[in-house]
């Protein structure tokens, strides 16, 4: 094996999830972070020579001496040497409704998360509460707050909007969460930000559950009028929940197509796979990536394979239309905002995996709550939570996850 192979084979991937809104600077952060824009995508995607998976990214190297994080081999804080540690994919939220999806799914796509939490609103604001509530199913525990506008609104609402930040987070259970005060633009408290990311542990998956990716977006990344000869197929964009994936893999996309009243999935192979860090040879969780495979282009344009699920043949999911579930409902909420207890024939939006299906309630026996999903058919494992939203005025609030059964 090469030096330069070992030394791969050390670093590890982790994906982050920078939650926020534009008005809170989350934009300005992620640029800070990877000193490049978040919006470089679109220029690119206009050139649409290779694939561009838009995901901001940056790599991460520990310090020798003095074990600091820093985005460059010589140290930021004490100018020693440094050496690569994690290669950071950054994922940002709102912003990719199927991504949002996911978050939502229950399904550890990511390691860590950076809030951005502006001083001059009242925290919390509800997107975020929801983010929390749902990084708080999931199991993500690695967390820290990049606090912004500190300089706008003067050390008195400074003060209180870290108070009212330390509530939100011991509320819903996470303590000691370091909340810094980052001024992006001036890249002022970015390094000291970029330590807490450095420790945040990469998400452990449970042995034993095969390849599953998670599809986010969905290209054809061909030329108009290109010669049928020179044609690539189909580029899936997304992330490994678990197990890995190669490049000669056989495939399996789910739900796949829908023909003469009945799915049917897309088999195909791994042609070529894509991360912004360049050709990969092989991907486990972690790591956002495109993946080239041999299906007909025109079935992955404009993002038309987005909420699939990607398998390995000997690994095929549960495909129905009907669920069973032991579900707990957010108490606080339940009690709040929606007065009662999810109903019979109460119609909910379930989140499992990339898939975001609306079904009704058929039965509910104590915890035990079954839904039916009409048309819609749900690929998912046993064991596999689900996450459930309940309507109020209007709108799909989080209410409750579950984990499935049958
Ligand atoms: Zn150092």
């Amino acid at each position: 094996m090469s030096y330069f192979r070992a030394i791969l084979l050390m670093v590890k991937d982790i994906i982050i999830d920078v939650v926020g809104s534009f008005a809170d600077g989350k934009t300005t952060l992620v640029r800070a972070l990877t000193s490049e824009s978040t919006l470089r995508h679109s220029e690119e995607k206009k050139r649409g020579i290779t694939i561009r998976l838009g995901y901001a990214h940056f790599l991460l190297y520990k310090c020798d001496k003095c074990s600091s994080f820093s985005r460059k081999e010589k140290c930021e804080i004490c100018g020693g040497k440094a050496e690569l540690f994690y290669r950071v994919s950054i994922i940002d939220s709102p912003g990719h409704k199927t991504l949002m999806t996911i978050m939502l799914s229950g399904a550890p796509l990511v390691d860590g998360a950076v809030l951005v939490i502006s001083a001059n609103n009242k925290c919390p604001q509800p997107q975020t509460e929801e983010h929390l509530e749902a990084l708080k199913i999931i199991g993500v525990k690695n967390i820290v707050v990049a606090q912004t506008k500190v300089d706008v609104v003067g050390p008195d609402r400074a003060k209180e909007s870290h108070n009212e930040i330390t509530e939100f987070l011991s509320k819903n259970g996470f303590e000691n969460v370091a909340i810094i005060p980052v001024f992006a633009a001036q890249n002022i408290n970015i390094p000291e930000l970029l330590q807490h990311v450095g420790k945040f542990e990469p998400h452990v998956h449970e042995e034993g559950g095969g390849a599953q990716m998670l599809v986010v977006r969905s290209f054809d990344i061909n030329k108009p009028g290109e010669e049928i000869k020179n044609l690539r197929g189909g580029v899936l964009g997304g992330g490994l929940k678990s197990g890995s994936i190669s490049v000669g893999d056989e495939i399996v996309i789910y739900p796949g197509v829908f023909v003469k009243n009945s799915w049917k999935q897309l088999k195909t192979t791994v042609k070529n796979i894509q991360s912004e860090f360049g050709r990969e040879k092989a991907v486990n969780r972690g790591l956002m990536i495109g993946l080239e495979t041999s299906l007909d282009p025109s079935l992955a344009r404009r993002d038309n394979l987005a909420g699939s699920l990607v398998v390995k043949p000997d690994n095929l999911p549960i495909f129905k239309s009907k669920i069973s579930l032991n579900y707990s409902p957010l108490v606080e909420k339940e009690k709040n905002q929606f007065k009662k207890s999810i109903q019979m024939n109460e119609v909910v939006l379930v989140n499992v995996l990339a898939s975001k299906i609306l079904g009704t309630v058929t039965a509910i026996s104590g915890d035990k709550v079954t839904l039916n999903l009409g048309n819609s058919f749900l690929p998912y494992y046993k064991g596999d939570k689900a996450i459930i939203s309940r309507k109020v005025e209007n709108v799909w609030v989080l209410a409750g996850a579950g984990t499935i059964y049958d």
